[in-house]
């Protein structure tokens, strides 16, 4: 079966996006915790299609499937199930959006949040959340209520 999921997530998204060696898996083993757990395989998706395509295919056979921004979580959020799916959605980072009227901007969950507060700045807005692994955590991780990476800015 894990064999089956694999070869159907490459024909789904590309090889290139789909990582199974045990050396590259282990690089998603774990997050910003002592915590860690092997996933089956990591895929790298690029668009909404991509997610719902692996999120299809995950429900059909059954296999837990874990979200993944850039793992400085410090509660194990994206330490994975062991045999599971991980979704590394870091290369999903367009800012697809930014409404200076409403103070509202749109933008894909890999954006690194340093990223946004300089888009934002530059329209004379603030966006107030300012962890310490600024340059690091992405939109998707720091809101992971609103999965899809809505995020709301607000003026200073
Ligand atoms: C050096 C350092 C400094 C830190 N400073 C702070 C600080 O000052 N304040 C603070 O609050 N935290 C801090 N943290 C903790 C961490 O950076 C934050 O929790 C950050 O929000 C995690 O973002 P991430 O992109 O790394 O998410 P990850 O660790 O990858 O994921 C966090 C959670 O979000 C989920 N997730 C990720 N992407 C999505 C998505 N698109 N949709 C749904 N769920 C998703 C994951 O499954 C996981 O449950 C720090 C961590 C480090 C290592």
């Amino acid at each position: 079966m894990s064999r089956r999921v694999i070869q159907e997530l490459r024909r789904l998204l590309g090889t290139e996006a789909v990582r199974d060696a045990p050396a590259q898996v282990l690089s998603y083993s774990y997050d910003g915790t002592f915590q860690q757990r092997v996933p089956l395989v990591a895929t790298m998706p690029r668009s909404t299609e991509d997610v719902a395509a692996v999120l299809r295919l995950a429900s059909e056979e059954g296999v837990p499937v874990v979200a993944r921004g850039a793992a400085t979580g410090l509660a194990g959020g994206s330490v994975p199930p062991a045999g599971a799916i991980v979704l590394n959605l870091s290369r999903m980072r367009r800012l697809v959006e930014i409404d200076p009227a409403d103070g509202v901007v749109v933008v894909e969950p890999g954006v690194v949040t340093a990223d946004l507060h300089a888009a934002v700045e530059a329209h004379g807005l603030f966006y107030p959340p300012d962890p310490a692994s600024l340059r690091q955590c992405t939109i998707g991780g720091t809101s992971p209520a609103t999965p899809g990476g809505r995020a709301a800015s607000s003026t200073g």
